[in-house]
């Protein structure tokens, strides 16, 4: 039973946290945002790094954005199993470490990708397609939060030619 709540805990830590991450934070950052672009998509993609290089502490603001999903639902969570919550979280932080793994000598083992794409999980080399083409290949741990966060950018899109076009009649 303790095995069972801690796995559930690890799991729903990172289902919730990739969830909210991709459509509360990831997806609108693309659209409204600046700092995610700027700062993530870079090939150095330390927010820290660069708030002290370019004296834009508010760049720190974004980077807390993108890891606050993961530490929402810890006080919850932790009442379920402190272990499952601790060990999410440390899965979490090595996926994060593992899906930038793009060094061109990089590849994941054939066995690895068969895993992955059985169980829906996002690759390096899924995650280095976001990189470069920021519409595609959304969910930075479950691809398959990939085509409804494709369908959610195209409606915030539509919202944000509305406002813009409602702001320019009303001049
Ligand atoms: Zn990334
Ligand atoms: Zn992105």
């Amino acid at each position: 039973m303790m095995v069972l709540q801690a796995l559930a805990a690890a799991l729903l830590l990172l289902l919730l946290g990739d969830f909210f991450a991709t459509f509360a934070y990831h997806v609108p950052e693309h659209v409204f945002g600046k700092f995610h672009s700027i700062v993530h998509h870079s090939p150095n993609r330390s927010f820290v790094r660069y708030a002290l290089h370019h004296r834009k502490p508010i760049a720190l603001v974004d980077g807390f954005f993108s890891a606050f999903p993961y530490f929402a639902f810890v006080p919850w969570l932790w009442q379920l199993s402190p272990w499952g919550t601790t060990l999410g979280l440390s899965l979490a932080g090595l996926h994060v470490i593992w899906r930038h793994q793009f060094s061109p000598t990089y590849a994941t083992p054939e066995w690895l990708q068969r895993v992955c794409r059985g169980l829906g999980l996002s690759t390096p080399e899924r995650h280095y397609i976001h990189h470069c083409h920021a519409n595609l290949a959304f969910g930075d741990i479950f691809s398959f939060f990939g085509t409804p966060a494709e369908r959610w950018m195209k409606w915030l899109r539509w919202v944000k030619v509305q406002q813009r076009s409602r702001r320019s009649m009303a001049r």
